[in-house]
């Protein structure tokens, strides 16, 4: 094969890739040579701003398939026959640890997933969790940096962390589920995904469901415990790279089922449980798990950087047949993952191949970074919108359904009788002896040098959502009885 020629990025030829060009053998260097000004230029800018949350992140690309037909709940064309295969682009992702940070750190994990279909992409931002520490999205700054550095001692901040748990008594379904054995996966292949949000569906008749979607992994849950896991970062930080792409380039795909609760519009307003709390789930007994398909991942991208790293998922994309909820944080989300990308990766981020829909893409909107598609419908005097020009114009036949929602505006705090502590409970005594055994030591561990106060308020937590929780954390904590502290 004929060796390829380096060349700028102007496409001049490069003489010499080793040395500078300098007056006389000993120098100094030339202010002309600007093939070595480019080159350190390039090196100044490889990195863009990490992600705030989920910097951390590994992926790969693969298919969805259609198993069970859906479609009397949605009109989305991804689900429109069995059989039916759609690409997808996945990335799993760390919360609060940087880039540089350990993969196998006990945290939730981002599991998101971009459908690439025939009317858009739809992006599933979720985690490997079915609820979330706060329910409304006005919270997540606060609570983000409880779980990033100090300012001062720039070292996470265990007292940070339980301070604002402990009084954030709606955090305590997920502090369960995140002190659980599902804590911390081996892989990103070991675990379940949640859309987690409240979304809808949308059907050909104009009917709306409630809708939820889960994904089961098909590997088996794995998970490690504390002790093991230091011994795994004291040998490599990179456990999850290693075995995510280890697997696929072995031929061994990962995949996971994809199932769906289902709840007819109206049901919102019956559930003793807001439906549409992210600090909840639906009782499976209540709204039992439906199969709709099957996911596997299947290729590894060439280029991390421009796939994964690049990737920018967002819950404001849906496509016709999905739609939003009243779910106060997934209403924050879509405002500030697209925002996030629009600052970290530029303006027309979405014309970044890991980000570019495979339908054709047409819209007014015109120039600013990444501006290198031209969008111009094959006539460039069609900029605006209406014209007579041939540009492209709006399609009102896949208007979404009206959703009624009544309501005085204010700032509702949540008063349901339900509670924040009666499924954190359900969770608790779902657990075995030794599973129960490991949740109050990896909270003791997780305590280490927290304020008594901080202790005993996140204590009566646990002792509303069940009295052996609260007393079982007690007695790791070596408090033996209420009058200890
Ligand atoms: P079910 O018995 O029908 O379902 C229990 C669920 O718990 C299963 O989906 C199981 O996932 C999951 N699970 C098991 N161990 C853990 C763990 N350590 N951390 C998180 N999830 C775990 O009960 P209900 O639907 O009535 O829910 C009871 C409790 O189960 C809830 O309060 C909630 O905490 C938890 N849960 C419920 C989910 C739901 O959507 N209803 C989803 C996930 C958790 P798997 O089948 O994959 O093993």
């Amino acid at each position: 094969m004929m060796k390829k020629k380096l060349t700028t990025s102007a496409g001049a030829p490069v003489t010499n890739n080793q040395r500078s060009q300098t007056a006389g053998k000993r120098g100094p260097v030339l202010m002309q040579d600007y093939k070595l000004f480019e080159k350190l230029a390039h090196q100044n800018r490889e990195r863009i701003p990490e992600r705030v949350v989920h910097a951390k992140g590994w992926g790969a690309m693969g298919t969805f398939t259609v198993t069970k037909d859906i479609s009397k709940y949605t009109r989305a064309k991804l689900f429109s026959e069995v059989g039916k295969q759609t690409p997808i682009l996945s990335r799993f992702s760390t919360v609060a640890g940087e880039m540089g940070a350990a993969d196998t750190e006990r945290d939730v994990r981002g599991f998101s997933l971009k459908f690439y279909t025939e009317e858009g992409n739809w992006d599933l931002v979720g985690n490997n969790t079915p609820v979330f520490f706060l329910r409304d999205g006005y919270k997540f700054p606060d609570f983000i940096h409880t779980q990033k550095r100090h300012p001062k001692t720039n070292l996470r901040s265990p007292e940070a962390m339980w301070d604002y748990w402990s009084l954030s008594p709606e955090s305590l379904h997920q502090v369960t589920i995140l002190m659980s054995d599902r804590g911390i996966p081996i892989s990103p292949m070991h675990m379940n995904g949640y859309g987690s949000h409240t979304f809808s569906f949308w059907n050909n008749d104009g009917e709306r469901f409630w809708v939820k979607f889960h994904f089961k992994t098909q590997q088996g849950h794995k998970h490690y415990t504390n002790e093991e896991t230091a011994e795994v970062i004291g040998q490599t930080r990179e456990k999850y790279q290693e075995e995510l792409y280890g697997a696929i380039e072995q031929g061994k795909f990962p995949k996971w089922t994809m199932k769906v609760q289902i709840m007819p519009e109206a049901d919102a307003e019956k559930t003793p449980y807001n439906p549409f709390d992210l600090t909840k789930v639906w009782p499976h007994a209540d709204y039992p798990l439906i199969e709709v398909g099957e996911i596997e991942l299947n290729q590894n991208p060439e280029n991390y950087w421009q796939y994964i790293e690049n990737a920018a998922y967002s819950p404001s994309n849906v496509v016709p047949g999905i739609g939003f909820s009243p779910d106060k944080v997934l209403q924050a989300r879509i405002f500030s993952y697209a925002d996030a990308h629009r600052y970290r990766l530029g303006t027309h981020y979405e014309a970044l191949p890991a980000n570019m829909p495979l339908n054709e893409v047409n819209h007014y909107h015109k120039d600013g970074a990444m501006r290198f598609f031209t969008n111009d419908f094959g006539n460039p005097d069609a900029y605006y919108e209406p014209n007579t020009k041939d540009g492209a114009f709006e399609d009102q036949s896949v208007e979404e359904p009206p959703m009624k929602i009544n309501g005085d505006i204010m700032r509702y705090e949540e008063n349901d009788t339900f509670g924040d502590y009666k499924q954190p409970g359900d969770l608790f005594r779902m657990f075995n002896a030794e599973q129960k055994a490991r949740l109050y030591s990896n909270i003791a561990a997780a305590m280490d040098g927290v304020s008594m106060d901080i202790i005993e308020r996140q204590l009566v937590h646990f002792d509303k959502a069940d009295q052996e929780y609260g007393d079982g954390v007690r007695k790791a904590l070596g408090i033996s009885q209420m009058a200890d502290y």
